[in-house]
């Protein structure tokens, strides 16, 4: 699944049309589906110039002299240029390429093309986008904002795996960057936001801090340190211990039974 990471790859590679001016649009039903109709999309990209992207949370933004327009990837969505994959590591998934699965995108004056491959229907593309729905973007998550975060207003608070997984709340951590930060900073997910200590509230951002960034430099959101235990019976890399598995926030979580209290 396209996690954080993911796309802020795609948003370099669709930073490479800056400039170019968008001559047709197109979408499928599904790609559109946020949408009043494919021809929608298609009437309100035509003729604008790309001037800039950018990217909160899994949302990823091209501003236009017009529109600001808006892609989000789903479970399975790519984003090519001219056949480029913002990451290459994605098609060996368990879906391959086919022309099938291109669901819609731009084309330019300088004849490139940006579309999207998405085999489960999913990835949509949106107009103007109401940024006010998500929080703050977690690629670059301030300790005030993480403190935001955390905060309770009444009670103890739900899981903090499921407050982490809150795109209102912070945009763009998904199930295996979650289960990944709390691993690090041995929390476990279930532990009530509200009783976190001191200790473990300034553990936990380091490890949040750390996580997005070791992840981004190996090169993808699978690629965290508990990946390897992350199934029935695994056992943790760290200290041998059982890895733990229940839903936890709606998703599916593993932590390990020994270093995660
Ligand atoms: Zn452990």
């Amino acid at each position: 699944m396209p996690e954080i990471l993911e796309v802020e790859s795609y948003r370099q590679l669709a930073d490479r049309v800056v400039g170019a001016v968008i001559t047709r649009g197109w979408a499928d039903a599904y790609l559109a589906k946020k949408l009043t109709s494919p021809a929608a999309w298609a009437r309100t990209v035509k003729g604008h110039r790309v001037t800039g992207t950018a990217r909160r949370g899994k949302l990823m933004l091209l501003e236009t002299d017009g529109p600001t327009l808006a892609m989000r990837f789903g479970m399975t969505g790519v984003l090519l240029l001219d056949g480029d994959a913002g990451i290459e590591g994605l098609f060996y998934g368990p879906h391959d390429f086919d022309a099938k699965w291109l669901r819609g995108g731009l084309e330019f004056d300088d004849g490139r093309k940006l579309v999207v491959h998405d085999p489960r229907r999913l990835a949509r593309v949106e107009i103007n986008p109401d940024l006010n729905e998500l929080g703050p973007d977690a690629l670059s998550l301030t300790r005030k904002q993480f403190d935001d975060l955390l905060r309770v207003d009444r009670g103890e608070g739900p899981a903090v795996k499921a407050r982490l997984l809150d795109q209102s709340r912070v945009a763009g951590v998904g199930n295996l960057l979650g289960d990944e930060m709390l691993f690090r900073a041995g929390i476990d997910p279930r532990t009530p936001v509200g009783t976190l200590s001191t200790d473990e509230r300034t553990r936990l951002f380091a490890s949040f801090r750390r996580t997005m960034s070791t992840l981004q430099r190996r090169g993808g959101s699978h690629l965290g340190d508990h990946m390897d235990a992350r199934f029935p019976g695994g056992l943790c890399p760290r200290d041998g211990g059982t890895m733990l598995l229940a839903t936890v926030g709606g998703r599916t979580t593993y932590w390990c039974s020994l270093h995660q209290r």
